[in-house]
């Protein structure tokens, strides 16, 4: 594998905030997550410290700008935290990922001023966990078939469908009828619908945030 300057055209010679950061990762992954991996597999849920923890580190948000709450390091960053992370615990690892990478980085990038305001230093400080609701029950790899539609309805939107999974930590499951499905407790979920009144034949995808639904609630349907 190509690693050297004259190898890949790229200096990928780490900066020493890069270095930094790589080391607290790895340090934190080896004493605290390692230990408890097993666990973590075995019961399905990931301990609310260890990622309380991961939050007061910044690991979780790492690119997120210090004006949101987060520690504003560099992609390269977030890549080895998410590296060392993963080598100790894969579960830990892939419920990192959504939250930064399919709740913090669209609301980072084309969220209103007032959810990033809103959503940003909660999730950056691991205080919220965000998951993103994509797969459903007929469809995975061609998300463009989902069924959940989206409907405004005075000022505010009405959500119809059902999810398959959105990764996230401590989820209550059942398993139904062979379906593994979770349903909805999470910090901020990001669930992708279509909106049939933008398009007769295809409907429009959108993206819509909501917040923890309360005790008892079902997630929209
Ligand atoms: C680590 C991980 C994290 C995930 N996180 C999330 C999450 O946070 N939220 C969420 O909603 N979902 C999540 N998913 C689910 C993921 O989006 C789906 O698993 C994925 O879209 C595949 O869908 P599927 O499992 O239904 O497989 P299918 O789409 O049914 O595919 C089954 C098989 O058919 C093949 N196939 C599919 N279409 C074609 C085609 N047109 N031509 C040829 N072959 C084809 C595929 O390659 C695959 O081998 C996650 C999955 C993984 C593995």
């Amino acid at each position: 594998m190509a690693t050297t300057m004259a190898e890949t055209g790229f200096d990928l010679t780490l900066s020493e905030e890069q270095e930094l950061t790589q080391r607290a990762a790895r340090d934190f992954a080896t004493e605290k997550v390692l230990p408890r991996a097993a666990e973590i597999d075995e019961q399905g849920k990931i301990p609310p410290e260890i990622l309380a923890q991961m939050g007061k580190l910044g690991f979780m948000g790492t690119y997120v700008p210090e004006r949101y709450g987060g520690p504003c390091l560099d992609a390269v960053s977030y890549a080895l935290v998410v590296e060392e992370i993963n080598r100790a615990c894969a579960s830990t690892g892939v419920v990192l990922c959504s939250h930064m990478s399919l709740a913090i980085d669209p609301i980072l990038h084309h969220g209103s001023e007032e959810q990033k305001e809103k959503y940003l230093p909660k999730l950056a400080q691991g205080e919220w966990i965000g998951c993103f609701a994509l797969s459903e029950p007929a469809s995975g790899s061609d998300a463009a078939a989902m069924r959940t539609s989206a409907r405004r309805d005075g000022d505010h939107w009405i959500l119809n469908g059902t999810s398959l999974r959105a990764n996230r930590p401590g989820a209550e499951e059942e398993r139904d009828r062979g379906v593994h499905r979770r349903e909805g407790h999470a910090g901020v979920l990001r669930r992708q619908a279509r909106e049939k009144a933008w398009d007769p034949r295809f409907g429009h995808r959108s993206a819509h945030l909501s917040g923890r639904p309360r005790p008892g609630r079902q997630s929209p349907r």
